[in-house]
């Protein structure tokens, strides 16, 4: 699987702590520095069929298609498409007008779209700093579906000051009547860095309040429900088949290139992450050399991280290839399971373990206390 990071975005939501620069377009400069590092690490993959590609940011709907349509053909050159399945763009609604989408669509490349909505609520928009209002949201998402995109994933956030819960409710309604395929829900976080964070601390917005989401999360938990969307994630939501097959792979511990300024990389055995800074990147490319860290993941790293993320999916831990993959450590830690089971957090399942509704509002910590 490749994920390709397009770190620009017009201006800056409060709340974001991922690594972007505010433009009003993609530098061309960088396309050609996403190919080149496309070329140099090729390889990384061990010349694995790639079964998914995810074009994230940042904001990819900023990419012209021309510039899409140079990364498509420098994957196609390089890679084995035979197995491709899903390729999403993510997107912001005032950028998803008519016209783009259909050539978006006529690409032939792009079969999946991920809308960051974050709320159907003007106020709550503008507070975030968002660029859209209510009516692009659902026109964005409605010229999608006209242009022919059948796999459709909205993201919103819930756990807003001021957000409150008939609000809430009438935001997973107006998703009622969209007829998307999948959902991805968000409870906001206050990061280290962020306008938002500065904002709470001067008092111009009150802080998050815990109470207030979990009331949320449980509220989506039952429209999710009633409305006949699987919860397969913590935060993921689908209609029965539309898994995001290439989200669920990270969730797997299958390895993936990240091409990009920022981007992280994962081959099985250590874990890579490029430069934050677009400069650089595009500098150091052009000399080529992919400016990156790596960090070599001990067995008990690996370990951990699978429970951190297995624990947080529908799925859950797998017996067979923890036995397999993680013999001793696996024997050391299933006799610890007994008391969440007993707690009435988590269930055996047919291939192992899984957390319910009420265990994974607690993933995180039981995966921390299960850490090795
Ligand atoms: S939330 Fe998305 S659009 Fe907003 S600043 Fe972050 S990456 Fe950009």
């Amino acid at each position: 699987m490749i994920y390709i990071h397009i770190p620009y975005c017009k201006q800056r939501c409060i709340y974001c702590g991922f690594y972007s620069t505010a433009a009003s377009s993609v530098n061309e400069s960088y396309i050609d520095a996403v190919c080149n590092e496309l070329k140099i690490r090729a390889d990384y993959l061990r010349n694995k069929k790639i079964q998914t590609i995810y074009i994230g940011g940042g904001t990819p709907s900023l990419l012209t298609i021309k510039q899409l349509n140079k990364i498509q053909n420098t994957i196609d050159k390089l890679f084995d498409l035979s197995g491709l399945k899903e390729v999403t763009l993510e997107g912001n609604p005032e950028q998803l007008t008519e016209k783009h989408l259909t050539e978006l669509k006529n690409t032939n490349f792009i079969n999946r779209l991920s809308i960051g909505v974050q709320s159907f609520d003007n106020d709550i928009l503008k507070l975030l700093n968002r660029r859209h209002n209510c009516t692009d949201a659902i026109d964005a998402t409605k010229n999608a579906q006209k242009a022919g995109f059948d796999n459709i994933t909205l993201d919103l956030i819930y756990g807003i000051p001021g957000l409150t819960n008939k609000l809430w409710l009438e935001n997973l309604n107006i998703i009622a009547g969209l007829n998307i395929q999948h959902l991805s829900c968000y409870a906001l976080t206050v990061e280290d860095g962020t306008m938002l964070k500065t904002l709470i601390e001067k008092g111009k917005i009150a802080p998050t309040d815990e109470d207030q989401t979990l009331q949320h999360y449980e509220s989506l938990i039952e429209w999710c429900h009633k409305n006949n969307f699987v919860q397969y994630e913590i935060s993921n939501f689908c209609r029965e088949g539309y898994e995001a097959k290439h989200n669920s792979r990270y969730w797997n511990n299958t390895p993936y290139l990240g091409i990009g300024a920022a981007a992280h990389s994962y081959n099985g055995t250590s874990r890579q992450w490029n430069i934050s800074d677009i400069k650089n990147y595009i500098q150091s490319i052009n000399s080529g050399i992919v400016p990156s860290t790596i960090e070599n993941l001990s067995v008990e790293d690996s370990f951990n991280e699978y429970l951190m993320t297995a624990l947080r999916t529908r799925k859950g831990l797998e017996t067979n290839f923890l036995t397999n993959r993680y013999p001793d450590l696996w024997k050391a830690t299933e006799p610890k399971l007994t008391a969440y089971i007993n707690k009435g957090l988590m269930v055996p399942n047919a291939k192992g373990y899984h957390l319910n509704h009420k265990g994974m509002l607690l993933a995180d910590a039981i995966a921390a206390e299960l850490f090795t």
